[in-house]
C-alpha cells in the first residue's frame, strides 16, 4: 500500500514557518499584505480565493480583495494592478487566470511589479525559474510541488522525473527547477508517442495534465513517488478527481498525493510564503533589522 503524502502535513510545517517570519515582521511594524485580483466569479477561482485568505490569516498576512465584474474591461484591470503596484502596503499580488474572454492576459501580467508578482506571472519570474536566479518568484503550484517533496525527504539529486504537462503554470516551470535539483527531467504532453512508457521509467512522476485517470495502471511501477496536481471534477460521481487512478497508485507506487488533500493546499500555503518573503526582503532592503 503506497504511503500518503499529505497536503496537511506539509502545510502544517510551512505555517510554522511563515508565522514566525510574520511575527517578527509584525514585531517590527510591518504586516505582510497579500491582494487578490479577480475578475468574474469562477467556482474554482472562489475556491481558491477562500484558502488563500484562510491560510493568510492564520499567518498574521492581511488580505485585500479586488474583486471586478467580468465585464470591468482591460482598463479598469491595468488600473487596479497598477494601483496595488504603487501601494506601499501591499507585498504580494496573486491575480487569477485565466482571465475571461476579451481579456489581454499578456499584458495584464507584463503589468505586474515583479517584486509583487507571488504567484510569478511576469516575464522577469519566468526568466528567474528559468536561470535559478532569485528574480522574481517561481509559480506556486511547482514550489508546492518540490515543497512536498523536501517535506518527506524525497531527494531529487539523480533521479529520473517526468512531468505529465507542459503548461507555463505547472509543467515548464517544475521542469526547470527539479533541473535546479539535479533530477534528470522528462517533459511529456499530447504528443509524446509513449506516454506510459515515459511514467514507468521515472523514479518521481509528476501528473499535470488536467485529464482525470490518464495516469493508469499500465503508467506507474512500484517504487515510484507520484505527485498528483491534477484537479478534475467528476460530475458523475459528483467529486474532485486528480490525473492519476488513485486506486492502481495506491497498490503499486511507493508514494502518492491525493486528490484533494495533496498538491492544492500546498499551493495556497506557498502564495502566503511567498508574501512574507517579499515583505522581510523589502524590510530588509529599507534597513528594518527584524529580530
Ligand atoms: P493546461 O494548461 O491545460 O495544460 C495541460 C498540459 O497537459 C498540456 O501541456 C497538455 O499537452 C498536457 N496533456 C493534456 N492531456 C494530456 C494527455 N492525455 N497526455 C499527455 N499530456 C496531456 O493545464 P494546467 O493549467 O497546467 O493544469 C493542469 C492540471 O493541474 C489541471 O487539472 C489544473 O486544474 C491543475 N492545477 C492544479 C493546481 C494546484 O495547485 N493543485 C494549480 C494549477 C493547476 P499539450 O501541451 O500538448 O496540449
Amino acid at each position: 500500500m503506497a504511503k500518503l503524502l499529505l497536503g496537511s502535513e506539509v502545510t502544517a510545517a510551512l505555517h510554522e514557518q511563515y508565522r514566525a517570519e510574520a511575527e517578527r515582521l509584525a514585531a517590527a511594524g510591518v504586516t505582510p499584505a497579500l491582494a487578490i485580483v479577480r475578475v468574474g466569479a469562477r467556482p474554482d477561482d472562489l475556491s481558491y480565493e477562500r484558502a488563500a485568505v484562510r491560510r493568510a490569516e492564520k499567518t498574521g498576512v492581511a488580505v485585500r480583495l479586488c474583486p471586478l465584474p467580468e465585464d470591468a474591461g482591460q482598463a479598469a484591470l491595468l488600473e487596479t494592478i497598477r494601483a496595488l503596484n504603487r501601494d506601499e502596503a501591499v507585498h504580494g499580488v496573486l491575480l487569477f487566470r485565466p482571465l475571461p474572454a476579451g481579456y489581454d492576459e499578456e499584458a495584464a501580467c507584463a503589468a505586474l511589479d515583479p517584486e509583487k508578482d507571488a504567484d510569478g506571472i511576469t516575464s522577469l519570474s519566468a526568466a528567474g525559474v528559468f536561470l535559478g536566479s532569485r528574480l522574481g518568484w517561481p509559480p506556486c503550484t511547482p514550489s508546492a510541488c518540490l515543497a512536498v517533496l523536501d517535506h518527506y525527504g524525497v531527494s531529487c539529486e539523480g533521479k529520473r522525473v517526468t512531468i505529465v504537462g507542459r503548461s507555463r503554470v505547472v509543467g515548464r516551470p517544475l521542469a526547470m527547477m527539479l533541473l535546479g535539483r539535479n533530477a534528470t527531467v522528462t517533459l511529456c504532453h499530447t504528443k509524446t508517442a509513449d506516454l506510459a512508457a515515459e511514467c514507468r521509467r521515472a523514479d518521481i512522476l509528476v501528473a499535470a495534465a488536467g485529464r482525470a485517470g490518464v495516469i493508469g495502471e499500465a503508467c506507474l511501477r512500484p517504487g515510484q513517488i507520484v505527485l498528483d496536481v491534477g484537479v478534475n471534477w467528476d460530475e458523475r460521481e459528483q467529486r474532485l478527481r486528480g490525473d492519476v487512478d488513485f486506486e492502481a497508485a495506491g497498490r503499486i507506487s511507493e508514494a502518492v498525493t491525493p486528490v484533494p488533500g495533496g498538491i492544492g493546499g500546498v499551493t495556497a500555503a506557498v502564495l502566503v510564503g511567498h508574501v512574507v518573503e517579499a515583505a522581510a526582503r523589502k524590510a530588509a532592503a529599507a534597513g528594518i533589522s527584524l529580530r
